[in-house]
């Protein structure tokens, strides 16, 4: 690794505010969430932020100077800091993409930190899901302060460095236990670890940057979403820190069944009811589709339970072009009424059935015969 102080462009006798402003220049210009998929600035970012880990605090500074890499390693334990460990693990975090989750953002008040996501939860109709919808929702999220333009002071206000921390935006705190003094590194409470105080505080944002605000978008929802399918709005989300991009707005679906089609992915089922006379017949029957009413040929003996598929007539894929397939289930209906007149037909088909019906004799031999096999 190359030496601290060149790889920060400074000079070995920069002082705080000095190393503080470059690292700020330069992790604004290989942010991971600012070059996407560039390898080359993802190092040079891990470079900078170990040079600046370093060079930013005054124990590990001076070993740096004295022992070089060797120093910081050595010395860790007894800095009060979590150690060199500890600032990797932080490093990473933002590769994940998580964003920062700790507490204490001492470590690294000047990297441009990706804002925060944004979950919302739409509710959708099966048909708004199968065709496509644009809704308009409502968020409420942290935007740059409109007033101050995110600086957290009034105009012609001056940001000069903290005079408590000297701009490290860290304090020491020491207590005593039964093991002896505790140091501990704290946030500093006159800038709260930002190692910059603001003359006149911006009065509609009280100094933070930052405001909250009721926002309108339109989303517009594809022909063929499922439940559980997540829509991505990137950039929609809350401001980032310290020049980094905004966070993304994730728009989760959740589409009510439907009474008539059940969904399988693409495809659509319906259990169709026809009368055992066009079962036994066949005939062209009614069959509803997402879009109208067509007409389908039953062959004669069909079966109940006998599955047709009509070809495209499911739901849109939302990635490609076309659709999935329309299958109908075959549910033959028996009445429960008759009348007169039909009963006296039947009984005469009942009559005629069995003089001659071979099918029925042989699935009825089969299974007496199956049947025997069970007691022998
Ligand atoms: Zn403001
Ligand atoms: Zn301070």
């Amino acid at each position: 690794m190359r030496d601290f102080y060149e790889i920060l462009e400074i000079n070995r006798d920069a002082s705080v505010s000095e190393i503080k402003k470059s690292y700020k220049k330069l992790a604004k210009k290989y942010h991971p969430d600012l070059n996407q998929g560039d390898k080359e600035a993802e190092a040079k970012f891990k470079e900078i932020s170990v040079a600046y880990e370093v060079l930013s605090d005054e124990q590990k500074r001076s070993n740096y100077d004295r022992f070089g890499e060797d120093g910081i390693n050595g010395n860790f334990q007894d800095s009060g800091f979590g150690g060199f460990g500890d600032i990797f693990g932080d490093i990473f975090d933002i590769f994940g993409g998580g964003g920062f989750q700790r507490e204490s953002g001492a470590d690294r008040r000047d990297i441009p930190i990706k804002g925060e996501d944004i979950r919302y939860d739409v509710n959708l109709s099966f048909r708004e899901a199968v065709f496509g919808v644009e809704k308009t929702i409502s968020i409420r999220r942290l935007e740059e302060c409109k007033t101050c333009n995110g600086t957290g002071a009034e105009e012609g206000s001056k940001v000069e460095t903290c005079d408590r921390c000297h701009g490290t935006g860290q304090m020491k705190v020491q207590s005593s236990s039964p093991f002896g003094r505790v140091v501990r590194v704290v946030d500093c409470d006159k800038c709260h670890g930002t190692g910059e105080t603001i003359e006149n505080p911006c009065k509609k944002c009280h100094g933070v940057g930052k405001e909250t605000v009721n926002k309108k978008i339109n989303v517009k929802i594809p022909a063929g979403v499922d439940n559980n399918t997540v829509i991505t709005m990137s950039g929609e989300g809350h401001v980032g820190e310290n020049g980094g991009p905004k966070g993304d707005l994730y728009i989760y679906l959740n589409v009510k069944e439907d009474s008539v089609f059940k969904r399988r992915g693409n495809d659509l089922y319906l259990e169709m009811p026809i009368s055992y006379v066009d079962a036994v017949l066949g005939g062209t029957i009614k069959v509803p589709t997402l879009t109208s009413l067509i007409d389908y040929e039953i062959p004669k003996g069909t079966q109940g339970g006998t599955t047709f598929k009509i070809k495209n007539e499911g739901v849109p894929f939302v990635r490609r072009e076309g659709k999935g397939n329309l299958y109908i289930i075959i549910d033959i209906i028996v009445p429960k009424k008759t009348s007169e007149e039909q009963r006296r037909i039947l009984e005469e088909l009942r009559e005629n059935s069995s003089k001659g019906h071979e099918e029925i004799k042989k699935e009825r031999k089969g299974f007496f015969e199956k049947f025997k096999e069970l007691f022998e």
